[in-house]
């Protein structure tokens, strides 16, 4: 073994949902929103100028952080993009968890957060939830070097009231508390009308769920001034131009179509609920989802075993073989068509088990 091999900085990556490479899957496995993007974000692709692509873009991303802005009556200086809300979540890992003191989040939850500690070396512990997978806002009541979570929490899909939320912002005001709303357009009411309220908030938003735009990679951050200039500041002092050009110009077009945002939304919505009662008739539980997926369990057939019987008919959702959770299933919400097709499966599997 050579001596440099001691140096490298060993971590265990997070391992993301599968991406099959065959055609003709049903593919409930990542999260991803079902219907294509806003159509000002396509009309915006075909009059691109591809000659700016010889130049670089600019490093304020400020055309989009105006349309985010302005969506959210925010200042400019409230709003940080990056490149999907991974990197804007590592980023204020970096920025943020700096203490000494462990940062706390849930114990079941968004499996990325112990990689970016044990990546930036940040000591964390885990609070648990409670039977139900709610989050119980007293747990972080202890000495703490930071807080994240995400509402509604991922992969059990349970969203906590914004009373609840605050609670936890307001008896940790010496922490930065990040609230990752990846999917809190589902059902949710987002923390971000608290930012003026409290300094010590930051809201964590995304456009790959709700927006569409998973393969264009955006996410951002709302907060006060002070904690998004401080994370410029380590942005600028890593890599300027996270943001490229298309993203700026597709990502603020698709921002502006409040009318398709609502109505793709409210779609998965509808799904979703009428996806609820059919996993009931067939003998699934789930605590109640406000977001973009259910996390199902059955009362005979062992999770793992659907998911083997549903990726031999080429349908894939997610198995997390993890301790509290490694019987159930998390199945993200597709178009009418697609839940038709996985219900058809699911009746075959549960009477053939
Ligand atoms: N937070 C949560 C809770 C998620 O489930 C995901 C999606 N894997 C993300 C953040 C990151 O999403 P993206 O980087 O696509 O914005």
């Amino acid at each position: 073994m050579r001596a440099w091999e001691n140096y490298i900085r060993k971590v265990v990556p997070y391992v993301p949902g599968e991406q099959p490479k065959i055609a003709d899957v049903i593919k409930l496995n990542t999260n991803e929103n079902p219907y294509p993007p806003s159509p000002k974000a396509v009309e915006a692709s075909e009059h691109f100028d591809y000659d700016r692509l010889r130049l670089y873009p600019d490093p304020e991303a400020s055309l989009l952080v105006e349309a985010i802005a302005d969506r959210y009556a925010l200042d400019k200086n409230q709003v940080f993009v990056g490149v999907g809300s991974d990197d804007v979540i590592a980023m204020a890992f970096m920025t943020f968890f700096n203490s000494e003191l462990p940062i706390l989040f849930p114990d079941v939850s968004y499996s990325f957060y112990s990689v970016w500690a044990d990546l930036f070396r940040i000591p964390y512990k885990k609070v648990e939830l409670d039977e139900e997978f709610n989050i119980v806002p007293e747990s972080f009541n202890v000495p703490n070097g930071g807080i994240i979570f995400p509402n509604p929490n991922a992969p059990t899909s349970v969203y906590l009231g914004l009373d609840k939320v605050e609670e936890i912002i307001k008896n940790n005001q010496d922490s930065v508390v990040m609230v990752d709303e990846a999917y809190i357009d589902f059902g949710g009411k987002s923390a971000y009308e608290l930012i003026n309220k409290y300094d010590n908030l930051l809201v964590i938003q995304t456009y790959s769920k709700s927006r569409s735009m998973a393969g264009m990679r955006i996410g951002f951050a709302m907060g006060n001034a002070k904690l998004i200039k401080a994370l410029n500041d380590v942005k600028f002092s890593y890599n300027s131009y996270t943001m490229n050009e298309t993203s700026l110009v597709y990502g603020s077009e698709a921002m502006k179509d409040e009318e398709y945002f609502k109505e793709c939304v409210d779609k998965i919505i509808a799904t979703r609920e009428q996806a609820k009662e059919k996993l009931t008739a067939l003998g699934f539980t789930y605590p109640d989802s406000k977001a973009n997926f259910i996390f199902a369990k059955h009362e005979r057939v062992q999770a793992s075993v659907i998911f083997e019987e549903l990726k031999k008919r080429n349908i894939f959702v997610r198995y997390f073989k993890q301790p509290r959770i490694d019987n159930y299933l998390r199945i993200t919400v597709g178009t009418d068509a697609q839940m038709d097709k996985l219900f058809e499966a699911l009746e075959e599997i549960i009477s053939n088990n």
